[in-house]
């Protein structure tokens, strides 16, 4: 055999081999998701785009929402309707299914499923919600309770002693103590090692939340009204939970839900004022949670809206100071909405995706199986 040919051979068996090697250590490394070790889900209820331009104008033209990189936008629609409510709206959310509109934390069969609050306590993560409803309303219910239909306010309520959710801070203490059926849940949850308050009494700003036990937390007899004392709870609220949550889940971690309420319910109304104090109030929350998140480092903050409600518009003739403001409906519409996120894992939250994938996402982030 000829020596030069089988050398000559041996080379470009050496030089493609070395090509293949160097094409595989050139293929880029899987690339390392950052992982958040805590998730604040900020649910703004009806806060829709126009919520947020005329917050936004009627602040000086500034809004904490403006400080996050990461924007997306989810399709609101239930199963039975392409204009959601807020228990389908945030039981997708929560459970990553879309369902029928009235539906607190089951599928549109009717079947109980397990909601990321749950999931984060069965694997040790400390929990809390914060809400200017009642405690026991859909949005928050959506993260604890299974029901069939909305509005089972002591049904809801009961089911809050399923879960050792570590901390909630909402209306609603009637459907715990002054229940048609007798019981009292406060007490329940105080055998349970609970400090129950009604803290509604006190100076909001003195609160001591002392994160040896876990806290239930009363802002009022039913739903909080706005116009009360005591009633701009949320971002002072919002900031002692959060700190509450970052202590009880050092070790592993914790996932906070705070919703501003009432948005949706000046959206019913109508009035743009009650909506333009409402959204005021909420961006003060978000950016009290945005001052831990940047100096934690390990927080995804994730805000958005179940849907948008009353069909609102900000018309000519408008100023910043002065918006002309109309609505098409007093109930919610099928909007996309906006989806917000700041922290680890938060661009895996831009494009436009269903209401369901803020579950999946948020359940990926946190690496839950
Ligand atoms: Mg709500
Ligand atoms: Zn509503």
């Amino acid at each position: 055999m000829n020596y030069k040919l089988l050398a000559s051979l041996f080379f470009i068996i050496l030089f493609f081999s070395s090509c293949e090697t160097r094409m595989t250590s050139y293929t880029p490394k899987e690339k390392d998701i950052d992982k958040p070790k805590n998730i604040i889900l900020m649910i703004g209820d009806g806060m829709g785009v126009t919520q947020i331009t005329a917050g936004l104008y009627t602040n000086g033209n500034q809004l904490n929402l403006e400080e996050f990189p990461i924007i997306g936008l989810h399709k609101s629609y239930a199963s039975n309707d392409l204009v959601t409510d807020s228990a389908a709206g945030a039981t997708a959310f929560s459970c990553g299914v879309k369902t029928y509109n009235g539906a607190i934390g089951v599928d549109a069969d009717t079947m109980p499923v397990k909601t990321i609050l749950e999931m984060a306590e069965e694997q040790g993560l400390a929990t809390g919600m914060v809400s200017t409803s009642t405690i026991t309303h859909a949005t928050p219910a959506s993260f604890i309770c299974h029901q069939k239909v909305r509005k089972l306010h002591e049904a809801n309520a009961n089911d809050f002693l399923k879960t050792p959710i570590d901390l909630f801070v909402g209306g609603g203490k009637k459907y715990f103590e002054e229940r048609e059926d007798g019981k009292n849940i406060s007490l329940e949850l105080r055998n349970k090692g609970y400090v129950v308050s009604d803290y509604f009494k006190e100076d909001i700003k003195s609160i001591e939340m002392d994160p040896s036990s876990p806290l239930a937390f009363y802002t009022a007899y039913e739903n909080p009204v706005p116009q009360a004392e005591g009633r701009d709870y949320l971002p002072t609220i919002s900031a002692k939970s959060v700190e509450f949550l970052h202590e009880r889940g050092k070790e592993k971690g914790f996932f906070l839900m705070i919703e501003g309420s009432q948005i949706d319910w000046g959206g019913h109304a109508n009035e743009s004022n009650y909506i333009i104090t409402e959204m005021h109030d909420f961006d003060e929350a978000i950016g009290e949670v945005l001052t831990f998140a940047k100096n934690n480092k390990e927080t995804l903050v994730i805000v958005t809206a179940d849907h948008e409600t009353g069909g609102y518009a900000i018309n000519k003739g408008s100023t910043l100071d002065s918006l002309v403001t109309a609505f098409t409906t007093d109930y919610h519409t099928a909007d996309l909405i906006p989806v917000f996120a700041y922290g680890p894992g938060a661009e895996a939250f831009s494009g436009i995706y269903e209401n369901t994938a803020i579950f999946d996402k948020m359940k990926e982030a946190l690496g839950f199986e």
